[in-house]
């Protein structure tokens, strides 16, 4: 029987980033605890868009199952403009072109958390952790401090870890948001039946609706506007105020819930995602704005790859998170650079944002490329999910 101590992780936050590099190091020999602030493991945010990068990881570390269970599986993404008229039609899930499903928020933490608990991760609940040391130590809220060999700060877009040890480069709030909310389905929401099963992103003026079937009976809504918007942010909804600016989705307006929960987006950036034996991923490393529906699917790879990447040099950790960090950075900065620019469209005119729209979408296959190289997508994209991390295949909007 080998003698040697097993490799110890401690990770703050139990999102989709922490449990998913919680179960990846577990699976290479790990010891893992994970702290949850919460008192228990929640997902706020209704549903989700999970590309074809972020499907790969969770088939890498056998959470890929039980997360697509009842998932959502269109055939294409569609923006409309003010008059509901489509400007551009993004071919999805067919040959050739992007994977992509729409899954429960609370599905896909489940079927984290089960892969988590295969391998024996320790997940502690109302365990906050308030900073790292780079040396490897976790220290919570209660005053305790847990060594680690690997400490990953996972604890989201406010990460008090991350602000302990002076990462920030800048957050910039970009003063638009949503009020994302889950309804069930309803054959009328439409004027069209035949859109039903469609993704279906709809402007008007600085205001969008993103229309999202996340299972056979789910509807998530996500209703888009500026900070400075407040009649449109409040909860519960204005009806009619939002039927004034998309009069065609009277039926769908009418049923919106009373409760809703609103985030406003940031953009975020750090000088180093490492300091020391401490790793930062996720919403606390590289916070974007969701018009990829990118972030989770960022922490899942970056979460995946920081596993693999101290598993693969245990001796000297902090290289080994240098070297990650160089492999990584780039392509999650251009997926947070094209969330980014995305942005602009909010501003436009409608007549504008009409017209150029639907001329980029004339062409399917400038669509389509659009969709392939809005996430650049690195070499080895075909390999097998085994191959991963290096492999990140993102595909977006
Ligand atoms: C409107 C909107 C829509 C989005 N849509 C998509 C989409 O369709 N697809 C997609 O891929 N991404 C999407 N995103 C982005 C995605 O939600 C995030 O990128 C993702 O949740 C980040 O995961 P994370 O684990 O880094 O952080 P989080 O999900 O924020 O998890 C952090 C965890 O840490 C815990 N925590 C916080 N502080 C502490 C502490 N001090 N100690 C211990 N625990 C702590 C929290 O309770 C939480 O459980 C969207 C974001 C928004 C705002």
């Amino acid at each position: 029987m080998s003698t040697r101590k097993k490799l110890h992780a401690e990770i703050a936050g139990a999102g989709i980033g922490g449990l998913t590099a919680a179960a990846a190091l577990a699976q290479r020999g790990w010891s893992v605890r994970v702290h949850e602030r919460a008192p228990d493991l929640r997902a706020f945010g209704a549903g989700i868009y999970i590309w074809g990068n972020g499907l790969k990881v969770l088939k890498a570390i056998g959470a890929h199952d039980e997360a697509v269970v009842g998932a959502h599986v269109g055939q294409s993404f569609e923006t409309r403009d003010h008059l509901d008229e489509t400007m551009e039609r993004i071919p999805i899930n067919s040959e050739g072109g992007a994977q992509l499903v729409t899954i429960l928020r609370e599905t896909l933490i489940r079927s984290l958390t089960n892969a988590c608990r295969r391998a024996g991760v320790d997940i502690a609940t109302d365990s906050a952790a308030v900073a790292a040391t780079p040396e490897g130590e976790l220290i919570l809220a209660d005053g305790t401090r847990h060594a680690a060999d690997l400490v990953v700060a996972s604890d989201g877009i406010n990460s008090q870890v991350r602000d302990s040890l002076g990462l920030l480069e800048y957050r910039v709030p970009l003063q638009y948001g949503a009020t994302r909310m889950l309804i069930s389905r309803d054959d009328n929401d439409l004027p069209c039946a035949a859109d039903r099963d469609k993704y279906i992103e709809y402007f008007s003026g600085t205001r969008r609706i993103l229309y999202t079937p996340s299972s056979k009976t789910d509807l998530y809504v996500a209703l888009c506007c500026e900070d400075a918007d407040k009649a449109a942010l409040a909860v519960p909804i204005d009806q009619d105020l939002w039927k004034k600016s998309f009069p065609h989705l009277g039926h769908l307006i009418e049923r919106f819930a009373d409760a809703g929960r609103w985030d406003s987006f940031d953009l975020l950036k750090l000088r180093k995602w490492s300091s020391g034996r401490v790793a930062i991923l996720g919403d606390a490393a590289h916070a974007m704005p969701p018009y990829l529906g990118q972030g989770g699917g960022c922490a899942l790879m970056n979460a995946l790859s920081v596993a693999v990447a101290a598993s693969e040099n245990p001796q000297d950790i902090p290289r080994a998170l240098a070297q990650w960090e160089s492999r990584e950075r780039p392509l999650t900065e251009h997926t947070q650079h094209t969330a980014h620019m995305m942005g602009a469209m909010n501003n436009w005119p409608d007549a504008v944002r009409s017209d150029v729209l639907k001329i980029v979408g004339r062409s399917e296959q400038l669509a389509r490329e659009r969709m392939r190289t809005a996430v650049h997508i690195p070499t080895g994209t075909e390999a097998e999910p085994t191959d991963l991390p290096v492999v990140a295949s993102a595909s977006a909007v």
